[in-house]
């Protein structure tokens, strides 16, 4: 592989995005980016936020099909603390799972640096809350992106591509973290807001 020079790797930089409601696939996908990086060489540091507490608070991102990469822990008020984690373990392609849950401001600052340090920067996110609003920075790091991919699940009421997450359990704040246990995909028609 060429040696890559400081023009060059900034010239690299890049920003995917992977957006859908929960049980689209995001993580999925994540993990089998981080299987197919490594064997091509790269070196992947991939990130979740403490706020994600689901599989038992475990340094790993967990699908709901059970595939799973290990993982750094990262306080979702300081994603900042993740630009001293890469020069120790000189990652190229760094992977946001659960993007929603850091601060906006303070992530989308974040991965602009990343970029513009010449990685390559792999976000997932919901773009949309129980009651259908933006959440956190999945919008706007949708239009700063390089690349999109929108992923849909199944509407668990009629079977059409899902585009939205329905809480059926919890709380009425716009984080309840949870699983199948509080959540089911659904699509724009079906959807309900938990009241
Ligand atoms: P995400 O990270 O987007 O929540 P995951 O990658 O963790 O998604 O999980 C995707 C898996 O969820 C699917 O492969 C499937 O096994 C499972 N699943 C459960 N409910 C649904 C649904 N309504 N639509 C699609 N997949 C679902
Ligand atoms: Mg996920």
């Amino acid at each position: 592989m060429p040696k890559q020079d400081g023009k060059n790797r900034r010239e690299k930089g890049k920003l995917t995005i992977i957006a859908g409601p929960m049980f689209s696939g995001k993580t999925g996908k994540l993990v089998a980016m981080v299987d197919v990086f490594t064997r091509m060489g790269h070196h992947v540091l991939t990130v979740k936020p403490s706020f994600d507490t689901r599989y038992g608070n475990r340094k790993e991102i967990h699908s709901h099909d059970h595939k799973t990469t290990q993982a750094l822990v990262i306080d979702g008020e300081v994603p900042d603390e993740i630009l001293q984690k890469i020069l120790m373990i000189h990652a190229d392609k760094i992977i946001f799972d659960e993007v929603q849950f850091f601060d906006k401001k303070k992530v989308i600052k974040v991965i602009k640096e990343l970029k513009k340090r010449g990685m390559h920067v792999i976000v997932a996110g919901l773009l949309y809350d129980y009651q259908r609003r933006p959440f956190g920075a999945t919008s706007d790091l949708l239009g700063l992106a390089d690349e999109r991919l929108e992923l849909f699940a199944i509407c668990q009421k009629c079977g059409s591509l899902a585009r939205h997450s329905e809480r059926m359990h919890g709380g009425k704040g716009q984080v309840d973290v949870g699983a199948a246990d509080k959540y089911i995909a659904v699509c724009e028609k079906c959807h309900k807001i938990y009241q």
